[in-house]
């Protein structure tokens, strides 16, 4: 066999990949180089760079895997790798404690005033009253986002005697209580805490989530540390912050721009910096290369790897087959994620119909999950590790079966249960190929899921609708099509708009004022 290594792979994993098969070194390789020498490799693997395209990908006649050394596979098109049958595998663990490591790193550096002290000394003073520090034992350390690392920061804390309470909205209270973790609201979070930490993606809920706002929140001793990525703490807000005391300290390793030159946050005293060093350690890039590496050869020779990203390989016409039922189980997910509130606690889907009759419906299930979960783990979440995630998080899955699709040849119901609602969709394939939302919440409707959606509630009274679309057009956007469905006579109605744009926060408080609406939701599809 013969593995191309397209990026500088740790000789802990190259010394592996030799010892089963040739490996042909070729980090820095221009594109017309990698694309001969991919022609006949059967393993290839990559760190962030170069990027495996479909222009690359097409020129690989005998590649059977792509092992990316690291997390992100951003520079990967998965979707082709999938179509041509590659299996994608990467090392999502890989630097967990390493960053974990850091972040606890930057806490004892901001509670013992480490690199202020260090510098003190190096410039020939010996200013020790300048230094006083502040314990950890005993006080509050409070982490937003309790994923990998998050939870690997809480582990750490407690044995340091701290009391650790932790704000995520997308673990369920049950499965945190099993961490040992007390998940607290935001606010809550940012005023008890003594020290505040942040491991969540960046996504568009959590850019500026530290802003002003949040900052105020927190006490005028307490300290915030970022890293998790650039842009999620508004560094304006930040400066502001720092230079009039009202948080006491903050330690950045990741920044909006990146190196962060010219920031007058780098002029003040109170924070301390790292320039994204989070995952580097020997151990961390020697870990993400092996664990891929371990897996590179795993296909190779057969046996099942331990973290593909994409679709363990299906027969072409099984897979052509599915297809459409594959796209339609993402868009209710994605759909269903964007329309509840609240704290996912479950998902049953129901597959009706003909539908029933396929063997491969778990593959269908965990394409609803990882639609479901893409908007908070983003590219960390696919259709292989779906279910493993879900379970983790204490979400409970129950996939079913029945005869019974109404007036379609099949259907699939997928309830969302959460903490505060249960939300119940309908789709089917029109003309076996275009996905339809034909249900929600028992409403009948016939909604082709993409495009920009506005779901409105409203009560069954006449000249709401009017009201609605007169509110809509006032602010400049044109309804390309518009779906009323209802129960009853004088029961609430749903209404779902097609709309050329997306709309404003404005605009969906003004909808939101409607005398007679009850509810109003954006989705992009
Ligand atoms: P993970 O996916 O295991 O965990 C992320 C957690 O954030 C999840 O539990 C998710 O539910 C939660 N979350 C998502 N949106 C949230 C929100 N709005 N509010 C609160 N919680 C929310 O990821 P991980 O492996 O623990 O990594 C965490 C972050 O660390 C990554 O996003 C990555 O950007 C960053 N990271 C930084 C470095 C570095 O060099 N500094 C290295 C690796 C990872």
């Amino acid at each position: 066999m013969k593995v191309l290594l397209a990026s500088n792979i740790h000789p802990a994993a190259v010394e592996m990949l030799k010892r089963k098969g040739e490996v042909v070194e070729a980090a820095g390789a221009s594109t017309e180089d990698l694309i001969e020498m991919i022609s006949d490799a059967d393993g290839v693997m990559v760190r962030s760079k170069p990027k495996l395209t479909k222009d690359v990908l097409e020129h690989a006649k005998k590649l059977k895997v792509i092992g990316r050394a690291g997390v992100g596979v951003d520079n990967i098109d998965i979707d082709y790798a999938t179509k041509r049958g590659v299996i994608v595998v990467n090392a999502p663990e890989a630097s967990t404690a390493t960053v974990a490591e850091h972040a606890f790193g930057m806490i004892l550096g901001l509670a013992r005033k480490i690199p202020q002290a260090v510098a003190n000394v190096k410039s020939g003073r010996w200013d020790k009253k300048k230094f006083m520090g502040t314990e950890l034992r005993g006080k509050t350390l409070g982490v937003i986002g309790i994923g990998r690392i998050g939870s690997r920061v809480a582990e750490i804390g407690k044995a340091f005697g701290m009391e650790v309470i932790a704000y995520d909205p997308y673990i369920s209270a049950e499965m945190a209580a099993k961490k040992g973790i007390d998940l607290q609201d935001f606010d809550e979070l940012l005023a008890r805490s003594d020290f505040v930490t942040l491991h969540i993606p960046r996504t568009e809920k959590t850019t500026g989530l530290i802003g002003k706002k949040a900052l105020e929140k927190m006490k005028p001793t307490a300290y915030i540390v970022s890293c998790a990525r650039g842009g999620i703490v508004d560094e304006t807000s930040l400066y502001n912050a720092l230079e009039a005391g009202t948080i006491a300290g903050a330690a950045l390793d990741v920044f909006e721009k990146e190196p962060p030159e010219g920031s007058p946050l780098l002029d003040l005293e109170n924070i301390i910096t790292t320039p994204h060093l989070g995952a580097s350690t020997q151990e961390a890039q020697e870990n993400a290369s092996v664990t891929a590496a371990k897996d590179v050869l795993a296909v190779l020779t057969n046996d099942t790897p331990k973290n593909a990203v994409n679709m363990p390989v299906i027969a072409p016409e099984t897979l052509e087959r599915l297809n459409p039922y594959l796209t339609l189980s993402e868009d209710i997910g994605r759909l269903a994620i964007q329309l509840a509130s609240g704290r996912v606690e479950g998902i049953d889907v129901v597959y009706c119909g003909e539908l029933r009759e396929i063997e491969e419906l778990s593959l269908l299930t965990n394409t609803i999950l990882k639609s479901v979960l893409a908007p908070i783990l983003l590219n960390t979440i696919n259709i292989v590790n779906s279910e493993i995630i879900a379970k983790d998080r204490g979400i409970k899955v129950v996939q079913g079966v029945s005869e019974d699709a109404e007036d379609f040849a099949s259907m699939i119901i997928v309830t969302l249960k959460t903490d505060s609602e249960s939300l119940e969709l309908k789709g089917v394939l029109f003309g076996d190929l275009h996905p339809k939302i034909v249900g929600i919440d028992g409403y009948d409707l016939e909604l082709v899921p993409t495009g920009n959606i506005l779901i409105i509630r409203n009560e069954d009274r006449p000249g709401i609708i009017g009201n609605i679309a007169t509110t809509i057009g006032h602010h400049g956007i044109n309804i390309g099509a518009m779906q009323v469905g209802r129960k009853n006579v004088g029961e609430a109605q749903i209404m779902a708009l097609t709309i050329d744009q997306e709309v404003s926060e404005e605009t969906l408080t003004s909808l939101g004022l409607i005398e007679g609406v009850l509810s109003v939701r954006m989705t992009k599809n």
